[in-house]
């Protein structure tokens, strides 16, 4: 049995997320970890919420909320809305816990020690009426280029042209509006990543079957124009980890807070330390996963994440760990995701365009998500959602080949033998075709889950249902039954059997049919199946079961025609 950590990239505080997020990121995580949870692994999965920045602050100011009270609420509503999508973290921590304030100290103080960190004075724009510094991206003002009277310091949305805050002409701030900016010196603490380019270039081509996706991006942040450039790690906030050195502090460097990227990630291994915590646990129950010095060396760690999070992961997180000059656990698969689109356009958190996790959960149960979303992944190029498509894939997957099999088979044993198991009869040239195939198939099924191929998983998972539907299609014991109640019963008991099976293989996509499943036919043993003919042999003749619910409702015309309206605009 191996050692399996695995990171879901932290959702940011400032909101719900849409569907797009959790498909880049924690559901496809999900499904990764209670897959090896199945292969009986030893699994520490971790999420968390990422807390400090300047959108933060600027949500609650807009909630009218102090920002730890704004933060500390948003974290139980996205708990919540994770536990509603069966997510099953073994903790979502909180990026500004105690935990990650003293481990990111404590590192930005190693890398230091190790002369990784220079300190640079800049200048940047201060806005007397905000009585704050202004990040680039909360500047407003007209393009120097084109005229557009909405461009940001960064860049003019507009013609896109990458700027300078002082390139605006009549600046203002982005948060109140006010005109009364000036230029002020400030000094900052950078990560020295340019001198750590190399060794980051080594890392990553030691680095065997790595996405593409995952490292193209690498590639190209190491070798293009200059290079790895060195990157700030504070920032002129009041809302953050307070820049230290170690437990001493930073001369030069009070009232200052680490910049957002840099705690982030760190989250990650203080989010297992809040796990550690939360169990009654010391030190060492976190440190065997993360400190190869400790028992991580046998670890094997994978990260789930949008493109967009690719550069961070790939380089500046490992840069902070290996600079550090201490035996951190580094990433040893990085799994990435292209973009989910929604109907033809963007989802948008600021626009409120698509579904948010909070509403899709409103109108229909996990178990639709999830299998829409997971077997629809964005791996090799960006894919979109539609309603049509969610409706025929619902209907078609889980309704009529999955659901009807469940109720098909355990309302006719009902009607014709009562609810236990029946006996009589024996299996013939069919079943074993049926055993053959199943077996190719499940064989094929795990091949594609320990590879994270998820689309491919999800396909081989849909044709292990269809074999069953076509299966009992073509036996028809209702048919048989009148002739034949013996070899009825036969198969009768090999299709609950069935039922039992497709619960535990099933399970890592939609846990809750899952469960239904298996409560169905009276049984709790989820023992991965070594062999198709032992897991389809494990429900004896006179072993009672009950007919579940109807395990999945089709969605109608009706209902897509009003989901279609009533999420195509603002929310
Ligand atoms: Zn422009």
């Amino acid at each position: 049995m191996a050692r399996i950590l695995i990171t879901s990239a932290l959702p940011y505080i400032n909101g719900i997320k849409h569907l797009g997020n959790l498909v880049g990121s924690q559901l496809p995580a999900d499904l990764y970890a209670r897959y090896c949870r199945a292969r009986g692994h030893e699994v520490m999965f971790i999420c968390a919420t990422d807390e400090h920045g300047t959108p933060a602050e600027l949500a609650a100011a807009k909630a009218g909320k102090p920002v730890d009270e704004y933060c500390a609420e948003m974290h139980d509503v996205q708990a919540e809305l994770a536990r509603g999508f069966l997510l099953s973290f073994d903790h979502f921590g909180r990026s500004s816990s105690q935990r990650n304030h003293v481990l990111t100290q404590h590192l930005a103080g190693k890398l230091a020690d190790a002369g990784r960190i220079s300190e640079v004075s800049e200048k940047q724009v201060y806005s007397n009426a905000d009585g704050r510094f202004l990040p680039d991206r909360y500047i407003e003002g007209t393009c120097p280029n084109c005229g557009y009277d909405r461009a940001r310091g960064d860049q003019c949305e507009n013609c896109t042209k990458q700027l300078d805050p002082t390139d605006l002409i009549d600046p203002r701030s982005a948060i109140s509006g006010s005109t009364d900016l000036e230029v002020r010196e400030t000094k900052h603490l950078f990560l020295r990543q340019s001198d750590m380019r190399d060794q980051l270039d080594k890392w990553i081509d030691s680095q065997r079957n790595w996405p593409v996706l995952t490292t193209s991006i690498a590639k190209k942040w190491l070798h293009d124009g200059d290079g790895l450039q060195d990157r700030g790690i504070t920032r002129d906030l009041d809302w953050g980890i307070p820049v230290k050195r170690g437990d001493k502090d930073w001369p030069g460097m009070e009232g200052k807070v680490f910049y957002v990227w840099f705690d982030a990630p760190i989250e990650y291994i203080a989010a297992t330390a809040e796990w550690a915590d939360a169990q009654g646990l010391d030190d060492s129950a976190w440190q065997r996963w993360w400190r190869t010095d400790l028992g991580a060396d046998d670890v094997r760690y994978v990260q789930f994440m949008g493109k967009d999070n690719v550069p961070f992961h790939t380089l500046s997180f490992p840069a902070t760990l290996m600079g550090s000059g201490e035996p951190w656990k580094l990433v040893n698969y990085i799994k990435s995701f292209n973009y989910l689109n929604y109907d033809g356009g963007q989802f948008s958190t600021s626009q409120g365009r698509g579904v948010f996790m909070d509403q899709a959960l409103a109108i229909l149960p996990a178990d639709y998500w999830r299998w829409w979303l997971l077997s629809h992944a964005p791996e090799s190029s960006d894919s979109e959602f539609t309603w049509e498509n969610f409706q025929a894939s619902v209907n078609k997957d889980l309704a009529d080949v999955l659901g009807n099999l469940v109720s098909r088979v355990t309302k006719f044993c009902r009607s014709k033998f009562g609810e236990v198991v029946p006996e009589g009869g024996t299996l013939g040239a069919r079943e074993t075709a049926l055993m053959d195939a199943l077996t190719t198939r499940l064989r094929a099924y795990e091949t594609h889950m320990e590879a994270m191929e998820i689309r491919k998983s999800a396909a081989e998972l849909r044709a292990l249902w269809v074999l069953g539907n076509e299966y009992l299609q073509d036996a028809a014991p209702w048919s048989t039954f009148k002739s034949d109640p013996e070899q009825a019963a036969a198969q009768i008991r090999l299709a609950l059997n069935l039922i039992r099976f497709y619960a535990i293989i099933s399970r890592p996509f939609i846990p809750d049919a899952a469960a239904s499943m298996m409560a169905g036919m009276q049984s709790d043993d989820w023992t991965w199946p070594d062999t198709v003919t032992d897991a389809l042999a494990q429900l004896d003749a006179g072993h009672s079961f009950i007919v579940p619910d109807v395990l999945f409702a089709k969605i109608t015309d009706e209902n897509r025609a009003a989901w279609e309206a009533q999420f195509s605009g603002q929310r």
